[in-house]
């Protein structure tokens, strides 16, 4: 029996099959669970609904979470499709691309104010959406970039500013669900080639810095941020909330940054 079996888990955040969002669903199917698909808009739509249909998803709907209208119209339908849910995810993520490569120092008011509605209050907001239709002892999870929020990463920037809110976010919403055993925990996954990696400046050689000097010496895969949400999705975690977990091949600990490789 999969460690998922009968649960049924809500997915936003699907762009295409290079999404960590994909990774998260193959893993839960894997597992066992019932999987509803939530995507951004018009231009997703092509790319998420051939997709769903290859894993016979029944439940695919648009949500842009800028909006709270819409976000109030995927919960109707999540509750009318599934009645109740367990696992939710928020795979979100956005700043402007100039923000990701002028100096920190440079950024805009208004693209500031973006990246945190969309980056951070959106999981505030689908949270607190979910509540009333979420079953107790379900699991909330977010994606991090750790790295990037609680240290410097090159032009990062505003996202990682972003990261931090949501790190912080992750632990006041574990206090707040924590009497209804609603368990909320980020993954803080190494740096993956996705659409919204490909706007952060120089992502590239952040990649490959990856497979370089991290103690295990090789990048993540959508994969492997998978197994580790079936994880915290599943009652193997269930004293586990308001946490960080890195699935990035040890990169964050590391100080200085001179590993060195085999055989020098
Ligand atoms: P992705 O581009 O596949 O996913 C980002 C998703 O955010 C897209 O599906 C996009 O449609 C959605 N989105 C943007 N604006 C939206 C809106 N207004 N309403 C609804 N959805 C919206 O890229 P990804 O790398 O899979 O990103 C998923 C999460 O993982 C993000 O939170 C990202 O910061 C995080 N993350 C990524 C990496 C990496 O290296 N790729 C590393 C750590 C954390």
């Amino acid at each position: 029996m999969g460690l998922l079996e009968g649960k049924n888990a809500l997915v936003f955040g699907l762009a295409n099959d290079k999404s960590i969002a994909w990774g998260i669903i193959q893993a839960f199917l894997r597992e066992g669970a019932n999987i509803g698909i939530s995507y951004a808009g018009e231009i997703m739509e092509k790319r998420v609904k051939p997709l769903a249909e290859k894993i016979n998803c029944q439940w695919v709907e648009e949500c842009d979470v800028t909006k709270d209208d819409q976000i109030e119209a995927v919960v109707k339908k999540a509750e009318k499709h599934f009645g109740k849910i367990d696992i939710l995810v928020h795979s979100i993520a956005y700043a402007g691309r100039d923000e990701l490569s002028k100096p920190y120092s440079q950024t805009s008011r208004e693209g500031f104010r973006v990246a945190m509605d969309i980056s951070v209050f959106s999981f505030v907001a689908l949270t607190n959406a979910f509540l009333p239709i979420m079953n107790d002892g379900g699991s909330i999870l977010c994606l991090t970039y750790g790295s990037g929020a609680v240290k410097v990463a090159p032009h990062y920037n505003v996202m990682g500013v972003a990261k931090a809110a949501l790190e912080s976010s992750t632990r006041y919403l574990a206090y707040d669900l924590g009497p209804r055993k609603i368990r909320v925990n980020a993954i803080s996954a190494g740096a993956i080639r996705t659409l919204a990696a490909a706007g952060v400046g120089g992502f590239r050689d952040m990649y490959k810095h990856f497979a370089d000097k991290s103690p295990m010496r090789e990048n993540v895969t959508i994969d492997d941020v998978g197994d580790a949400a079936v994880f915290l999705a599943s009652d193997l975690s269930k004293r586990i909330t308001g946490e960080i977990l890195y699935v990035d091949s040890g990169f964050n600990i590391m100080g200085v940054q001179m590993v060195e490789k085999e055989g020098e």
